[in-house]
């Protein structure tokens, strides 16, 4: 259980900066999501951990040891990529021994190594059968056993789930994360998909244009989102345009609002968003003016069995809520409304 640490990492290709002056401690044993749109800079980050790139500038730590020139393998790391890369001309024992092979260890142990590992990917007994008679998900789980076999100190993933349909996905997600705890190996998985970090991380580390947005367990990130572009990214948001009156109180389209967090510090009149997450919003039938309150029409209500999601159009300003089936308000599309944001839920953003 190393930690693993990142120190003021830039790697540039040519002109292009795909990881700028990134700093990152990651614990030992801990599983930790990369997380951001597309060309944000994740895979360069993967790969300079496990050395199948150097950085220009910075130093990358194993424990207490400098590895930033130590080349792959010699890291101790395993990786399974996107592709999974399995053998497709040799058995699903030999593809997850075959690293095994090369260290020289015997045929006897390498057959019950890979029958140890199966059994932890929940796959006994298919040691013999050939790669290609496997269906994507087997396929997946002998990616990651083959990853496991030489008991690397670290594991990482780039887009482990991407090839595999929605359902095989989300369970394949809850297993990984019950191997990883059960084998307490620092972990880190590459995806642009946020349930899938949101779901199998203790921390997630949320990316955008080659930096590192925000660092924070999945819930922190949700609740107390650093900046906007994170608001943005992970579920859905309210961002609502307005202006800081004093640090705790804003005008929002016109209408006061007291805000719980993020005002403070900011000059009267500073142009700021205020985020509520659906969740959050309650709707309330008719116009009732008050503090935190806009009123608007009903635009929109999607009534999803454990979830009704209600759009207001507030002079221009399309207001999400989402409520339970018990409090649903009783109004229907093109109904006048309040919408009411409770100050505990409205912070304020930076860009
Ligand atoms: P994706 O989710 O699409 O895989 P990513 O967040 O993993 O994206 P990276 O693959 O790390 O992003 O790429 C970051 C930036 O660096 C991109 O602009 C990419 O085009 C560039 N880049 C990555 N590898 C190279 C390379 N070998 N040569 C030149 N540019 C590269």
């Amino acid at each position: 259980m190393l930690d693993l640490s990142l120190i003021d990492i830039t790697k540039r290709f040519g002109h292009v900066v795909a990881v700028a002056e990134v700093d990152l401690h990651l614990d030992g044993g801990k599983m930790v999501s990369f997380l951001g749109p597309s060309g944000c800079g994740k895979t360069t980050l993967l790969r300079l951990i496990a050395g199948l790139d150097s950085p220009t500038q910075g130093r990358v730590l194993l424990g207490e040891r400098d590895i930033t020139h130590t080349p792959a393998h010699r890291r101790n790391m395993g990786m399974v990529f996107q592709s999974l890369a399995l053998f497709p001309h040799l058995s699903v024992g030999d593809n997850i021994t075959y690293g095994l092979k090369i260290r020289g260890v015997s045929r006897g142990e390498r057959r019950s190594r890979a029958e140890q590992l199966l059994e932890l990917v929940r796959l006994p007994g298919i040691a013999e059968r050939h790669v290609s008679q496997l269906s994507g998900g087997q396929r997946q789980r002998v990616a990651i056993a083959r990853a496991l076999a030489l008991e690397p100190d670290v594991f990482l993933l780039d887009e482990p789930m991407s090839a595999l349909d929605a359902n095989l996905r989300e369970a394949m997600q809850i297993e990984l994360r019950q191997l990883q705890q059960s084998l307490n190996i620092t972990t880190i998985v590459v995806t642009h998909d946020q349930g899938e970090a949101m779901t199998m991380s203790d921390l997630v580390v949320v990316m955008s244009n080659a930096q590192v947005q925000q660092v924070g367990p999945p819930l922190e990130i949700y609740r107390r989102p650093a900046n906007k572009f994170v608001a943005d990214f992970i579920g859905t948001s309210n961002l609502l345009p307005g202006r800081i009156e004093n640090g705790g109180q804003a005008v929002v389209a016109g209408h006061g609002f007291e805000i719980a967090r993020g005002g403070d510090g900011l000059a009267a009149d500073s142009e700021v968003v205020v985020l509520v997450r659906p969740e959050d919003v309650h709707v309330l039938p008719g116009h009732q003016d008050g503090p935190n309150r806009l009123l608007g029409t009903v635009d929109f209500i999607r009534d999803i069995g454990a979830t009704v999601e209600i759009i207001v159009d507030c002079a221009g300003e399309k207001v999400i809520s989402m409520m339970t089936p018990k409090d649903r308000p009783a109004v229907s599309v093109g109904a006048e409304a309040t919408v009411e944001f409770p100050t505990d839920a409205c912070s304020v953003l930076r860009d």
